[in-house]
């Protein structure tokens, strides 16, 4: 039984840094735009090592500017103890109470892997230095991390992020609902109490989702992929086929008693903005 139904319902959006002042205009509107659709907190994501971590603290500094809640993601990996709890404190200061905890991925050319090697341990650590100020979201893989060395294990070190005080995950996005139920199901052998939000990625363009599925190990079911590819360059086909697909996909598991959504929106308005209204989210 889908112990997940007992959860509320939460919405959420992700955005990622902008990188040019073009890319920051357009993120001011999308976020006024989705901010309309009233989620329940817009995350932001962060690169390990890279020059997008001032860029997630600014974009959240804006989003809290404008009075709505923001939760930036947070990867541990190259990094420090010392470092972490500056930008804990940072977001603190700032008035940020959620935070996506994660281990992410080692920039190509670094090689020391700092002083944490997994999310349990970020998550550990966000908790001892800060006790329950930040509502902790964690990382989930309904079709397995691509590194896992198999899909128990992997429920088994998702289970432990959960323990080490994780209040709600969000999973990596997947087009087979079946995926996320038995995964689901996997967790509860684990006692693992606390909403699993699917995470929902638009369908608009074949090549990037292609490109982006294979390098984070999510399916294209072939059905999908072959139908995408048929429609070539023909954009409209492409975006009126995925939001079907998607629609589906997000009602279904919804009406299975999933808690909750989290758009991944590309910075985009459109694609999640008709998702939300053809499922009534807004209602
Ligand atoms: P972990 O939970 O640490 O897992 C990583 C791997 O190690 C898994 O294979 C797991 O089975 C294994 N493992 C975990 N714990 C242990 C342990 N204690 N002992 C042995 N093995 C263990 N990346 C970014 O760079 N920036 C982002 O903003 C970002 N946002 C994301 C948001 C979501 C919702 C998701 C699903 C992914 C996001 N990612 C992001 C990608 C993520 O950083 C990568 O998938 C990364 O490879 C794993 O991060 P994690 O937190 O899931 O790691």
């Amino acid at each position: 039984m889908n112990t997940q139904k007992k959860f509320t319902k939460q919405f959420s959006c992700e955005f990622f840094p902008p990188k040019t002042d073009k890319g920051a205009e357009n993120l001011r509107t999308t976020l006024a735009e989705l901010a309309e659709l009233k989620p329940s907190y817009f995350s932001v994501t962060f690169g390990a090592g890279g020059s997008t971590q001032e860029g997630t603290f600014d974009t959240v500094k804006e989003i809290q500017g404008q009075g709505y809640a923001a939760a930036p993601h947070l990867s541990c990996i190259g990094s420090t103890k010392a470092k972490i709890r500056e930008l804990l404190d940072s977001y603190i200061a700032i008035g940020v109470n959620r935070i996506v905890a994660l281990r992410g991925d080692m920039p190509s050319g670094m090689r020391e892997t700092g002083e944490f090697r997994y999310a349990n341990e970020l998550v550990e650590f966000i908790r001892s230095e800060t006790g329950d100020h930040f509502h902790i979201e964690v990382a989930a893989y309904p079709e397995m991390h691509p590194q896992a060395p198999n899909m128990q294990k992997d429920v088994a070190n998702f289970a432990r992020k959960v323990k080490a005080g994780a209040n709600a995950a969000i999973t990596q996005y997947f087009y087979n609902t079946d995926a996320y139920f038995r995964f689901v199901d996997d967790c509860e052998k684990h006692d693992v109490d606390l909403p699993i939000i699917p995470g929902i990625m638009p369908i608009t363009n074949y090549s990037n989702l292609k490109r982006f599925s294979d390098m984070c190990g999510a399916e294209i079911p072939r059905w999908i992929g072959k139908r995408l590819e048929s429609y070539g360059d023909d954009k409209e086909s492409i975006i009126a086929f995925g939001e079907d697909v998607v629609t589906e996909l997000c009602q279904k598991l919804l009406d299975q008693g999933a808690p909750g959504l989290h758009f991944y929106t590309m910075n985009q308005t459109g694609p999640t903005r008709t998702l939300w209204h053809k499922l009534g989210l807004n209602k």
